[in-house]
C-alpha cells in the first residue's frame, strides 16, 4: 500500500487524505471514550459481550504466556485475558482517552500488576521483535490507516509458534439478516447516538466502516500476506463479525 500522504483511503464512505485519516479517527474516539462501554451495550443489545467472550476463549490464556492487546481501547480483551488466568498485558491503543478510560476500569477491577499501558500506533509499534505470545486486535483494524502493516507489525512481534486474532465486524452471510441489519447500522445507531452522547456522526462514520472493510476472504489474503499461517475465519452472529486468526510459523 502506498505511504504517500496525498492519496486518499476511506473514512466511513468518505474518501479523505491518508495523512488525514488518522487525526479524523482520533477525534471519533476523543468523542466517544467517555461513553464507550455504555453505547457499546446499546448498540450491540449486549452481543457484543458475547462475541468478545468467544474471541478470549479462542485466544486461549495461559498464565505462561504474554498478550499484546491492540487498539485495546478500555479494555475489553485484556481483563478477559486477565481473568481467565492469562499471563502479563500490554494494553494499547493510539488514542489516550481510551487508555484513560482503560486505566480507570483496570485499577476498579484491581488488575493492576500484570497490565502495562502504551500509548502506540499499531502500524508502528515501538516494540522488539518476537517479544509476546499473542496478539489481539477487537473492533480496531477498521480504523486503522494501513491494516496491512498492523498485520505484519502484529506478526513481527509475536515469537514463533505465536498467534495473532483479530475480531471484527465482517460480512453478513444470512441474506435474511442484512435488511434488518441495514435498517439497525444506518437509522438506529446515529439516533442512539445523537440520544445518549450527543453525537450522531461519530455512530453514522462506525456504521459506515463496517461496510467499508475487507470481507472475510479478503482480509483472511491481507493476513497471509502479511507471512501469517495456516489462517482461519469464524464467522459469529451470521458473519455480523467474525474471528480470524493465524499464526507466526
Ligand atoms: N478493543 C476495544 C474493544 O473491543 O472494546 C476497543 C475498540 S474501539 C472500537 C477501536 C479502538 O481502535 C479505539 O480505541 C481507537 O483509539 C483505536 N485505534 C484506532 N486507530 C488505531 C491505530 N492506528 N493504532 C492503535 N489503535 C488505534
Amino acid at each position: 500500500m502506498s505511504d504517500n500522504p496525498e492519496t486518499t483511503v476511506d473514512f466511513g464512505f468518505r474518501s479523505v487524505r491518508r495523512a488525514e485519516k488518522a487525526g479524523l479517527v482520533r477525534a471519533v474516539f476523543d468523542s466517544v471514550a467517555p461513553n464507550y462501554d455504555r453505547m457499546n451495550d446499546l448498540m450491540s443489545l449486549g452481543v457484543h459481550r458475547v462475541w468478545k467472550q468467544v474471541f478470549v476463549s479462542d485466544l486461549r490464556p495461559s498464565a505462561g504466556d504474554t498478550l499484546l492487546d491492540l487498539a485495546g481501547g478500555t479494555g475489553d480483551i485484556t481483563f478477559g485475558w486477565l481473568r481467565r488466568g492469562g499471563g502479563p498485558v500490554i494494553l494499547s491503543d493510539i488514542n489516550l482517552s481510551m487508555l484513560s478510560v482503560g486505566r480507570e476500569r483496570a485499577i476498579e477491577r484491581g488488575f493492576i500488576g500484570d497490565l502495562s499501558l502504551l500509548v502506540a500506533n499499531a502500524e508502528q509499534l515501538p516494540l522488539p521483535d518476537r517479544c509476546v505470545d499473542r496478539v489481539s486486535i477487537a473492533f480496531g483494524l477498521r480504523n486503522c490507516t494501513d491494516k496491512s502493516a498492523v498485520l505484519r507489525e502484529a506478526r513481527r512481534v509475536l515469537r514463533p509458534g505465536g498467534r495473532f486474532l483479530c475480531l471484527e465486524f465482517s460480512r453478513v452471510t444470512v441474506a435474511a439478516l442484512a435488511p434488518v441489519y441495514d435498517a439497525w447500522s444506518f437509522r438506529v445507531l446515529p439516533q442512539l447516538g445523537w440520544i445518549v452522547a450527543k453525537d450522531a456522526d461519530s455512530y453514522q462514520y462506525l456504521a459506515e466502516s463496517i461496510r467499508t472493510f475487507p470481507d472475510q476472504q479478503t482480509l483472511a489474503g491481507m493476513m497471509r500476506d502479511a507471512g501469517l499461517g495456516r489462517v482461519t475465519v469464524r464467522n459469529l452472529s451470521g458473519g455480523i463479525a467474525a474471528i480470524h486468526a493465524g499464526w507466526r510459523l
